[in-house]
């Protein structure tokens, strides 16, 4: 006798329930084919020192091709409140991640760049 309803585990805590307890949430996830991933925080990342971001960076300097694809997908959620405002969340973040323009994380680097040198020029290495 097959089962009434297949369990599902929750994306976001683990929980195992069944189907009728879970819903289905729309999050988006970026696909992770393409490694050349760049978006301002990246550089802002890089510029800050983490090594990773700094990788990304060069990776997508050298493949010119290398772009974010970001992809829709169904995850399970169970009832529980937080896990329903992190599949909100998730949902709202992935899009705010997509549309941050690289020219915000150019600038930061430009600012940061510019501190530096002034820092030099004020406080220059004694002899
Ligand atoms: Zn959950």
């Amino acid at each position: 006798m097959a089962r009434q309803h297949a369990r599902r585990t929750c994306h976001f805590c683990g929980a195992q329930a069944r189907q009728p307890e879970m819903t289905r949430q729309a999050i988006f996830v970026e696909t992770g084919q393409s490694k050349a991933s760049l978006s301002g925080a990246t550089i802002i990342g890089a510029v800050v020192g983490s090594r990773s971001a700094r990788r990304s960076v060069i990776r997508t300097l050298f493949n010119t091709g290398g772009r974010s694809y970001y992809r829709q997908r169904e995850v399970w959620c169970c009832d529980d409140p937080t896990c329903v405002d992190e599949a909100v969340e998730a949902s709202r973040q992935s899009r705010k991640i997509r549309g941050v323009p690289i020219w915000v994380g150019v600038a930061v680097a430009a600012v940061v760049g510019l501190l530096i040198l002034l820092m030099f020029a004020a406080a220059p290495p004694a002899l």
